[in-house]
């Protein structure tokens, strides 16, 4: 049996790397850039005015010259006009390119006008160049804007579409499909039998994706040999990754690890050294083309064996960077014999000062998924040692 750390080694060693697509702009949020994005013009591309107001020559100011006659106006917008007289002013709105023979805005704020002058009121605080966004100032042509491998969020979405690009080439989204397995199982819509249950976990894990921006499809199938051969095989062929829950232990019905290494897909670990979810597989296809992680089928477990293994794999494989845990303070002593890591759900609590502490909710064992709701995260609790003292920093993964 592995420990987390060669079980996080050995996701790590076997990465999935995905090709890329052209989106449209309006499709790219969190999307990850595959293409550099390159400024196509001076940012600003002109003097931009950044106040409303006037426009001065500054020397005139120097000069002491306190009214200016308002010759025109300079709309945003408006192709560029001169300033015909340097004792002179034009009004300039924001945005609006400054003209030619201008170099200070002075805002409205700052002015008094009548009858077409206008009067500086605290002529001694102006400065040369005061309220102009020079051009390029904040980048180049031809500054990178955007490296590839950049998550595209609303303000790098901004970006994009400012340099006139419609469309990106960001990095596929893997395809993922979700199965459960269990001879017990029945659906959402169905009334379950005294000896059935309604199956949860398929539900929590096409959620939890979609939080990923993944959509994933949704299959069940019995403990079957042949039939999950078979739904498998053809799962195999128009998705990247298969999730599966079930079926991975050391039952009588246990077949999942059978069935992956006889449709070629290479177990890079069976069996964690953790409590819950002690029989996570995780295997890929030899091209590294097809990933399949295998959950265990008690729901606590398969929701931790997610956000702790499957997601930041995924996030990485996204080229994203994976969330990372929060180290956080156990709140009171917990005891915990078995020489397993700990993954025990706990609710986070924001101190006053700063601190987040984490309250335990052992529940009932990994088949108590209703107390999850409960729960914010799983605390990580190191293998080596049996008590943890009140104060105890470690890890804590999110659940959403
Ligand atoms: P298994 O990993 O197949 O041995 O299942 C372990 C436990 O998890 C059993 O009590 C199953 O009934 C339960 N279980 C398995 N799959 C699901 C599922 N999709 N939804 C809810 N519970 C499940
Ligand atoms: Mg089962």
């Amino acid at each position: 049996m592995l420990t987390v750390a060669d079980a996080d080694q050995l996701l790590a060693d076997h990465g999935m790397t995905l090709t890329t697509e052209t989106v449209p702009f309006s499709k790219a949020r969190g999307r990850v850039l595959a293409e550099t994005i390159l400024a196509d013009r001076d940012f600003p591309p002109f003097d931009r005015v950044a106040m409303d107001g006037i426009a001065i020559h500054y020397d005139s100011l120097a000069n002491g010259q306190v009214t200016y006659p308002i010759l025109a106006i300079q709309r945003a917008g408006e192709p560029l006009q001169p300033l015909p007289d340097p004792t002179g002013c034009l009004e300039v709105m924001t945005g609006a390119m400054l003209p030619t023979g201008a170099d200070t805005v002075i805002r409205y704020e700052d002015l008094s006008i009548t009858d077409g002058v206008a009067t500086l009121t605290i002529p001694t605080e102006m400065e040369r160049g005061q309220n102009v966004h020079k051009q390029g100032t904040d980048r180049r042509t031809f500054d990178v804007l955007l490296p590839a491998g950049t998550m595209l969020r609303p303000v790098e979405l901004a970006v994009v579409a400012s340099v006139g690009q419609t469309s990106v080439s960001v990095l596929k989204r893997p395809r993922v499909a979700v199965i459960a397995t269990g001879d017990e199982l029945v659906d959402t819509h169905q009334t379950p039998l005294p000896h059935q249950i309604r199956q949860s976990n398929v539900y929590m894990l096409q959620a939890a994706l979609y939080d990923m921006g993944l959509d994933a499809s949704v299959h069940t199938f019995p403990d079957d040999v042949a039939t999950i051969t078979a739904g498998l095989s053809t799962l195999l062929t128009n998705h990247d990754v298969l999730i599966m829950t079930g079926g991975v232990s050391a039952g009588k019905a246990d077949f999942v690890p059978e069935v992956l290494g006889g449709l070629g897909i290479r177990c890079h670990f069976h069996k964690v050294e953790q409590r819950p979810g002690r029989p996570l597989w995780f295997g890929s296809s030899p091209d590294q083309q097809r990933v399949v992680f295998a959950l265990p089928g008690n729901p606590v477990s398969t929701t931790m064996c997610f956000y702790r293994y499957a997601r930041p794999y995924l996030q990485t494989a996204m080229g994203l960077t994976p969330d990372p845990p929060l180290y956080v303070e156990l709140a009171k002593q917990v005891t915990f014999k078995p020489a397993f890591t700990y993954f025990m759900p706990v609710r986070l609590e924001a101190m006053p000062d700063g601190r987040l502490l984490a309250n335990p909710l052992p529940g009932s064992g990994s088949g108590d998924f209703t107390n999850l709701t409960a729960a914010d995260a799983f605390l990580e609790l190191p293998a080596a040692s049996t008590v943890f003292p009140a104060g105890t920093l470690a890890p804590a993964w999110s659940i959403g």
